[in-house]
């Protein structure tokens, strides 16, 4: 039997976004001004469109502008960088996102290199990740999966302090900026990524898990020390007869088994999936406050 608490992302996700929508409405009232997020597409992923669209949704919902650019799959990467130029100088735009994947024949750095790093709100600029890097700085803004990730921890009372951490999976939106906050938070971090070695040793010893790999029911129940915390990011589609879609999502650890054996665990879907645009429109809010000097 389950003996896990279920870390509810939808639940605490709608709180932060009413607690963005009053910020929204305060910030209007008092000087006239509404939060602004771009959001540059480029190509037609189907994935990509959707996610764009889920964000678009958003910032109606708490009342954030929403601009959007549609870009085709050949365009040049030059006109991907006049369009980041113009939303840069835009004052009506206080963030910028860029929906990666890009097409390959462009340079992923090169066009998030040009994001104003005030106006970075998905915060990939390599100034901002070398801030969150670096003892003594602060970026201006953190990723927003991994930010919901802490997030989660805080809201539920979880300390994270001298606490020894793993997280698997060391990308540059996940889990490597995921680390570096734990990092900060004063955990003891490990980092397992697919060359380590006895990754399942070396889980089973952490207090808190931050998996984030894509591989269904990759960490089993026997890589998990009882009472552990669990944050699982993957989102995972498997083959399912019994669903009417013919397939569901799972996470990168079984949750069955989980379960069982940890103290608190986020569910996929409804974990951290719901957080990651909740910490856009935080971080959307954040940029229109710092650059009116709002409080
Ligand atoms: P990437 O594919 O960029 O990174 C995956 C990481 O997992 C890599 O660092 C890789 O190691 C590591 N890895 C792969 N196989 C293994 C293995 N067998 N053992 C240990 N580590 C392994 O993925 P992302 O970071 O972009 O995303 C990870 C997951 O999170 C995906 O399922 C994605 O869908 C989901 N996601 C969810 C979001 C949300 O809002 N909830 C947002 C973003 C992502 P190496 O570096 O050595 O290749």
């Amino acid at each position: 039997e389950a003996t896990a608490e279920v870390i509810d992302g939808k639940l605490v996700a709608k709180q932060i976004r009413e607690e963005i929508t009053a910020e929204v409405s305060r910030m209007k009232e008092a000087i006239g001004v509404i939060p602004g997020l771009a959001v540059i597409l480029v190509g037609d992923r189907k994935d990509s469109a959707t996610y764009v669209r889920n964000k678009k949704k958003a910032c109606e919902s708490v009342g954030i502008k929403s601009f959007e650019v549609n870009l085709p799959e050949d365009c040049t990467e030059q006109e991907v960088l006049k369009y980041v130029s113009d939303f840069n100088d835009d004052p009506s735009v206080h963030g910028i996102l860029v929906q990666l994947p890009l097409p390959n024949h462009m340079n992923e750095q090169n066009i998030l290199h040009a994001v104003s790093i005030e106006k970075d709100v998905d915060g990939f600029h390599p100034l901002n990740i070398g801030r969150l890097a670096m003892r003594g700085e602060e970026p201006l803004f953190v990723p927003c999966t991994p930010k919901g990730c802490i997030e989660l921890l805080h809201r539920y009372n979880i300390s994270i302090k001298g606490k020894r951490a793993v997280v698997i999976g060391r990308s540059n939106i996940v889990g490597t900026p995921a680390a570096l906050l734990l990092q900060g938070e004063d955990a003891t971090v490990s980092v397992v990524h697919s060359r380590t070695k006895d990754p399942e040793e070396l889980t089973r010893q952490a207090d808190i898990i931050i998996s984030a790999v894509g591989k269904a029911n990759m960490v089993k129940g026997s890589w998990i020390k009882p009472g552990a915390v669990i944050i699982d990011v993957g989102i995972n589609s498997i083959e399912d007869a019994s669903s009417p879609r013919g397939y569901r999502l799972v996470g990168d650890v079984c949750y069955e088994e989980a379960s069982k054996i940890a103290s608190a665990i986020t569910p996929v879907p409804g974990g951290v999936g719901p957080m990651t645009i909740a910490m856009l429109l935080s971080n959307t809010l954040t940029a229109a406050k710092r650059t009116h000097n709002f409080q």
